[in-house]
């Protein structure tokens, strides 16, 4: 008799589908048999990593025998000092996703309950549902409003419960690029029952420049039940190396720590990170590659009569007006690898990340080409 291991597989992980990454470069051109293509599918940096953390790489290179510093001290007590908080409310992560991750198998569980909108980052439902709880799904903002398809607060709060144990709120949100101001943020953090831990998901954070943008890490000492997660993935340009921070109140660090693996994040990883921390140059050059980059993919699509979403992050969805898997396949043809989202709840939009100038031309070209086919 044959068994079935995924009905031997715990009730929550039965019902998860599998994350689908953006299509990696080698796939693509061992796939087709092309060169030279460009991808604008997974936020990453088209600038690269700082300079500085490659050179702190090399310097670093021969520590790796050893186990990495478990603690992440030198790292922590930088990520510490420039939010103005205690090391010991920093948490370490395989990228933020690990402290999504986290933060779920430490307050979730069957009975209990994760609440985000609708649209939102696709690992939330994978880490509450891993974890065993319920996912409650709240309508996101109508498509006509300022943001549109972003989250709506009331909706929010409208899907809590006793039984909540966890919201995400994605601020900027990905795919969409919307966001909520400081007022309202706040506004609706300030409305979650403190038996609900609240992850604000600042992946983003750094490319936005709206003046009313919060800076959720000031607010730690009046909600205890807050985390912010942020990573060096993106504008940082380390994806490869999977790290990413949370920072949360004292009580909160202590009990993720007890969950996470003891050495979850390697040394190159925290040695690179600490040296893009503080390469200042280049966050700032990245953020106004990105800046001009947006502008330049939505006058393109404007140009070519599309709709697309406003965004504040490092990428941008763009409405094709017929189902996009066949224009994205089109474009994988011309060597341009973007992301559909039709998981996300958009079929007919594909989302690209902003690229170097010459990146978004591409891109363009690709797209208006696709859409003759
Ligand atoms: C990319 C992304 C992350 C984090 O990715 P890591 O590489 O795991 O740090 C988190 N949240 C959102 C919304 C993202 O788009």
């Amino acid at each position: 008799m044959t068994i079935d291991y995924l009905a031997l597989a715990q009730p929550g992980v039965q019902g998860l589908k599998p994350y689908e990454p953006g299509k990696p470069i080698e796939t693509l051109e061992r796939e087709l048999g092309i060169r030279d293509s460009i991808k604008l599918a997974s936020n990453e940096n088209p600038l690269g990593p700082s300079p500085r953390a490659l050179e702190a790489l090399r310097a670093g290179l021969d520590k790796i025998a050893l186990y990495p510093d478990g603690a992440g001290h030198a790292l922590k007590s930088a990520i510490a000092e420039r939010i103005g908080c205690d090391p010991a409310c920093v948490t370490l992560g395989s990228g933020s996703s690990e402290i999504l991750d986290l933060t779920a198998r430490a307050y979730l569980g069957p009975g209990l309950e994760a609440v985000y909108s609708e649209h939102a980052f696709a690992v939330y439902p994978l880490v509450a549902q891993a974890a065993g709880a319920e996912c409650k799904v709240a309508p996101a903002n109508a498509a006509d409003d300022v943001q549109p398809y972003g989250h709506h607060p009331d909706k929010l709060l409208a899907r809590m419960s006793a039984r909540t144990r966890v919201v995400f709120i994605a601020n900027p949100n990905n795919p969409t690029g919307t966001w909520l101001n400081e007022a309202a943020l706040r506004a609706l953090i300030a409305s979650i029952p403190e038996t609900a831990v609240v992850v604000v998901d600042e992946a983003y954070c750094e490319f936005v420049e709206a003046p009313d943008y919060p800076d959720t890490t000031r607010w730690l000492e009046d909600f205890p039940n807050l985390i912010v997660t942020r990573t060096f993935s993106k504008i940082h340009g380390l994806a490869g190396l999977r790290i990413g921070y949370g920072v949360s109140g004292p009580e909160i660090a202590d009990v993720l720590n007890r969950v996470r693996q003891p050495f979850n994040t390697g040394s190159l990883a925290q040695i690179a990170a600490l040296a893009a921390l503080r390469d200042g140059t280049h966050i700032r050059l990245s953020r106004e590659n990105n800046t001009l980059g947006l502008a330049q993919l939505a006058a393109g699509f404007k140009a070519q009569g599309l709709p697309y979403l406003p965004s504040v992050g490092n990428f941008i969805c763009v409405d094709v007006g017929r189902t996009a898997a066949a224009v994205y396949r089109r474009m994988l043809e011309l060597g341009v690898i973007v992301r559909p989202i039709a998981n996300y709840g958009f079929p007919n939009c594909l989302r690209i990340s902003v690229g170097t100038p010459a990146q978004n031309d591409r891109a363009l070209a690709a797209l208006q080409q696709a859409l003759l086919a």
